[in-house]
């Protein structure tokens, strides 16, 4: 089996515990207007790797990642690549590796493949791209549903996951969209699921030209870090009444 590998960080302290392999797979079916790796979004080129050329790799830095860390697949979508992150996992699992997926989580569907992704995987880190349905759209050109869908079964199968939410001033920090996060938030179980605000950045702007789409964010600031506390203490306050 082989995949389309965007990039490959080995020793990356931000995408899940510990130190981490990262695995940056080629192509993704959205196109979210904040997207700091916009290279990634194209589904043709990227290099090609084999599921054992990966595993071998990994086993090259293993050392690193002994001690809480592991393998995270990030992109891009992963999901994309459903046939070779299965591969990969039951590979990897086999030996004990800690396995995580960051993903946008639309493209899940209740299929034999993706329900046993979901067993070989032990945390995942999903980024919800908007407080509905509508706002998600403008943002990412791609609904929340299946999003929402694939949370209600990350959260009725007992897994760890993390809803992280980019956080854009003027765009999606209503008091509205504090609301209606609180409202998702509460569906779940709190002792598997954490939530993260990132404050938006505009790092990465310059890969938009591999797209051929103007990036349109100039405008916005990035949010202080008491904008974000702000934000979030608005999603705590609104969930204590749930
Ligand atoms: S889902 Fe992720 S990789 Fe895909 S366009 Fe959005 S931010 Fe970029």
């Amino acid at each position: 089996m082989i995949a389309k590998v965007h990039s490959i960080e080995t020793f990356s302290g931000v995408d899940g515990p510990g130190l981490r392999y990262v695995l940056f797979l080629q192509g993704c079916n959205m196109q979210c207007q904040f997207c700091h790796n916009a290279d990634a979004i194209p589904q043709q080129g990227g290099m090609v790797m084999t599921v054992e050329e990966i595993v071998e790799d990994y086993h090259h830095y293993q050392n690193f990642y002994r001690n809480g860390g592991g393998i995270t697949l990030s992109g891009g979508e992963p999901l994309m690549q459903a046939g070779f992150v299965l591969e990969l996992f039951r590979l990897l699992k086999k030996e004990g590796v800690h396995t995580c997926i960051e993903t946008q989580g639309s493209l899940f569907r209740k299929t034999p493949l993706m329900e046993e992704i979901v067993s070989l995987t032990d945390l995942f880190i999903v980024d919800l791209k908007g407080s509905d349905e509508e706002k998600a759209l403008q943002m990412s050109r791609c609904g929340i549903q299946k999003t929402l869908e694939f949370l209600a079964y990350l959260n009725e199968q007992q897994k760890k996951f993390i809803i992280t939410y980019v956080l854009l001033p003027t765009m999606n920090d209503r008091e509205q969209d504090a609301s209606q996060l609180a409202t998702i938030l509460s569906q779940y179980d709190a002792t598997h699921m954490t939530f993260k605000v990132l404050p938006y950045h505009r790092f990465g702007t310059q890969k938009w030209d591999v797209v051929g789409v103007p990036y349109t964010l100039h405008h916005i600031e990035e949010p202080t870090p008491l904008a974000v506390h702000t934000f979030l203490s608005k999603i705590r306050t609104y969930l204590l009444k749930h």
